[in-house]
């Protein structure tokens, strides 16, 4: 079983969100693999603005999660990819990583002066049990869902409207699934209609800034659950036109391409 440390940035140009989400340069692609276990770390804080939203100001760790899905970047021309995370469990207290008998992780000799200038680290089993063992049971969440946690934003309710038939018990879980596959959407696809081009922040400025559709290509049920959806094949961000226009006829949802094509010929014909 392999481990690995993620550093989160108080500041990320990546669309990052906690325990949702993570971006990273191709040449940690050998550690941030499917099923690895993860520590989410931070560096020193450098700005007050970011104090509040810290559980220290000192590096340290502040949750633990598993890589979901290994998706390519195809805005990046280095090659950085993005990983999904699956079962956040963050910490109630920071667990510093300096302690008094040194650091947590152990620095190889041929590292020492440039150790921590990796973003993502692997470690061993031993030290991940370590870092963990400097908290007790209660001091780790149980595992939620991202939505749990920021539910400031209704953007979901943009979202695809709930199957028929789902029990109101199975309505938070759904939800909050629906609401981090958004998130993950967005973040790799962006805000922009892959059908027309629409952009509201474009169009409408700041007000409507990342107002976006998101179309399930095939439906949940299809792919047999909601665990079970690539948010890079098998979503695709649609105005709130082209996505009414794709579920116009209720036998039958237009593909993207199908969508396209109509786009296109109709221009022809004006
Ligand atoms: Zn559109
Ligand atoms: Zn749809």
């Amino acid at each position: 079983m392999v481990y690995v440390v993620i550093t989160e940035n108080d500041e990320s140009s990546w669309g990052d969100v906690t325990g949702c989400i993570y971006h990273f340069p191709k040449r940690y692609e050998k550690y941030i693999r499917e099923g690895v276990t993860v520590v989410y770390y931070k560096g020193k804080n450098k700005k007050k603005e970011f104090v509040a939203k810290r559980l220290s100001s000192s590096p340290h760790y502040f949750g633990i999660a598993k890589i979901g899905k290994i998706i390519p970047d195809e805005k990046s021309k280095k090659g950085d990819l993005f990983a999904t995370i699956d079962d956040y469990q963050s910490f109630r207290k920071p667990v510093l990583a300096k302690t008094a008998s040194g650091y947590l992780e152990k620095i190889p000799a041929s590292k020492q002066s440039n150790y921590w200038r990796d973003g993502v680290r692997p470690i061993n089993k031993a030290i991940y049990q370590e870092i963990c063992s400097q908290l007790d049971d209660d001091d780790i969440a149980p595992i939620v869902d991202v939505a749990e946690i920021d539910s400031s934003e209704n953007e979901s309710l943009s979202f695809e409207s709930q199957q028929e038939g789902t029990k109101k018990l199975k309505y938070v879980t759904y939800y909050e699934r629906q609401h981090k596959l958004r998130v993950q959407a967005v973040a790799i696809h962006g805000c922009t209609c892959a059908a027309c081009g629409f952009n509201f922040f474009y169009f409408y400025g700041e007000y409507a800034k990342d107002f976006i559709h998101i179309h399930h290509t095939v439906p949940v049920s299809e792919l047999g659950g909601e665990m079970l959806v690539n948010p890079k094949s098998d979503l695709v961000p649609l105005c709130a036109n082209c996505h009414a226009v794709v579920h116009r006829k209720k036998d039958k949802t237009l593909s993207l391409f199908e969508l396209k094509e109509l786009i296109n010929s109709a221009a022809k014909n004006r």
